[in-house]
């Protein structure tokens, strides 16, 4: 059963008497944990009728490039296998997924889909249940507490959401117990072209996609690989999440970043998981409160910030303080300003920074404490804060596996003054916090993470 608050209906269209239920998967690329994914079954069981599982791949997907693109077909190859397993048909379609999808109304008694919260993901699930002539149904389940449930306006701090979200939260820590399917394999062969995915290379050479930024090969993609990293990460790092994770010289955090981001794995997967691992410490105790405050309050606080603040991806969506503050400081003098390449590949003066950057082209993901090191030096140096913030967002965005996310948009807004306080005034930053090399320094061994990133300074 899925709760109630995760479901909304799109549209007031009927159930049509066709063969299949369809469900568009989208954001959450996985079948397991997924409400989705449950309710589509489970339609289709009670209906009688056969289940589809459908993706439409576009080649201009926004920002998104071969690194992105790579990451996904391992997750999506991964999961046509499992769906055979269970006799449920996967299509892949060449084709941008809104189009996709009503290419395949004649099959569809009614549409299922999961939930995003990106302009371009929202309009195309409104322009589906517009032209769609049958029931559109979109279920959420890339969070914990529905977005709507959770609040339903924009949440000024993570102080403000929390409260909100510990007093409802019990009612959606459910566990999922999966459905078993009843329907038929679909065996119609009257569907447009699919595209094959098993041998991942083949498929990418023949995809038209910016090709500029290559493939990581130390992170694969799909829900084996995010449970086997989550499996490491609370026998090996867990217990030291608290005191080490902003350590960038060690390896304390989980890495499941890109996971979350293509959906192949499920937030309240990872929180039950979390949440009754056998606890061994206070130490351990502590790691654990930690962690799901960062899965859990901070990763909703971005999905809020994104769905609520219509400027999320741009510098206007900042609190009315910062901007002024900034807009105080714009003219300060710089000691440095640096042009596109010199931040893209990794040419400052600070060689913290330059590893930083080094691990994001290198790595496809920047240690989290860096990430905000990173950002508050883009501003430092760049001629406008404006100009700042789109080069963070550029950057973030091309490189990172986890990019185009609404954590990397509240993550970059956080580094310019959003869900933060006033801090005490000084140049360039005016009233917004700001962070120094003699900080990181200080606090942690910088040498060995910089000593880490070394062999790609050639670049
Ligand atoms: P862990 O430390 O193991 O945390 C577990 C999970 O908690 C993460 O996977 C993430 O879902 C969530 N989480 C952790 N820290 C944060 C945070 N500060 N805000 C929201 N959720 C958090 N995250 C992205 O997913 N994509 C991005 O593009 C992105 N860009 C960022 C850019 C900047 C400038 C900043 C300051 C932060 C950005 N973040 C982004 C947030 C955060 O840094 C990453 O989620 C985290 O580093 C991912 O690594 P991990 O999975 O090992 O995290």
């Amino acid at each position: 059963m899925v709760e109630a608050d995760r479901i909304k209906y799109l549209n007031s269209k009927d159930i049509m008497d066709r063969p299949d239920v369809i469900y568009w998967m989208q954001s959450s690329q996985r079948i397991e944990y997924n409400h989705a994914f449950e309710f589509a079954l489970e339609s289709a069981n009670n209906l009688g009728k056969n289940l589809i599982v459908y993706f439409g791949i576009t080649e201009n997907y926004p920002q998104a490039n071969e690194r992105h693109y790579y990451f996904m077909l391992e997750g999506l190859k991964e999961i046509k296998r499992e769906l055979e397993k269970i006799n449920v048909r996967m299509l892949i379609l060449k084709n941008s997924p809104e189009a996709g999808i009503l290419k395949l109304l004649n099959h569809a008694a009614m549409i299922v889909v999961d939930r995003g919260y990106l302009k371009h993901e929202i309009s195309w699930r409104s322009h589906v249940a517009e032209a769609s002539d049958c029931s559109v149904v979109q279920v959420e389940t890339n969070v914990i507490v529905p977005v709507e449930a959770a609040s339903s306006k924009e949440e000024y701090s993570a102080a403000t959401l929390r409260r909100k979200l510990e007093k409802i939260k019990e009612r959606f820590l459910n566990v999922i117990k999966e459905t078993e399917y009843m329907g038929a394999y679909e065996t119609d062969k009257n569907f447009p072209k699919e595209i094959d995915i098993e041998d991942v290379d083949a498929a990418i050479a023949k995809l038209n996609i910016d090709k500029s930024v290559g493939q990581i090969s130390q992170m694969h993609g799909g829900t084996l690989e995010a449970k086997a990293r989550l499996e490491v990460f609370l026998k090996e790092r867990l217990y030291k999440f608290d005191s080490k994770r902003n350590d960038p010289s060690e390896e304390y955090c989980s890495n499941l970043s890109p996971y979350l981001h293509f959906g192949q794995i499920s937030p309240l997967y990872v929180y039950l998981k979390v949440l009754n691992y056998q606890i061994s410490s206070a130490e351990m105790a502590e790691g654990r409160k930690a962690f799901l405050e960062e899965l859990f309050v901070r990763r909703e606080l971005a999905m809020n910030f994104v769905y609520y603040n219509k400027n999320y991806d741009s510098y206007e969506c900042l609190p009315e303080w910062a901007l002024k503050t900034l807009s105080k400081h714009s003219d300060d003098r710089r000691a440095y300003i640096y042009e596109t390449k010199d931040f893209e590949f990794a040419k400052t003066h600070d060689e913290y920074w330059n590893a930083a950057q080094l691990e994001l082209l290198k790595y496809g993901k920047m240690h989290g404490y860096m990430r905000m090191y990173w950002g508050k030096k883009i501003l430092e140096w760049s001629e406008t804060p404006q100009s700042a913030y789109d080069m963070a967002l550029y950057l973030n965005n091309k490189y990172e596996i986890d990019g185009r996310d609404p954590n990397g948009f509240a993550g970059i807004a956080w580094c310019f003054g959003k869900h933060d306080r006033p801090w005490g005034e000084r140049e360039i930053f005016g009233n917004v916090r700001c962070m120094v090399y003699s900080g990181l320094k200080r606090k942690f061994n910088m040498a060995k993470y910089v000593q880490k990133l070394e062999p790609f300074s050639h670049i």
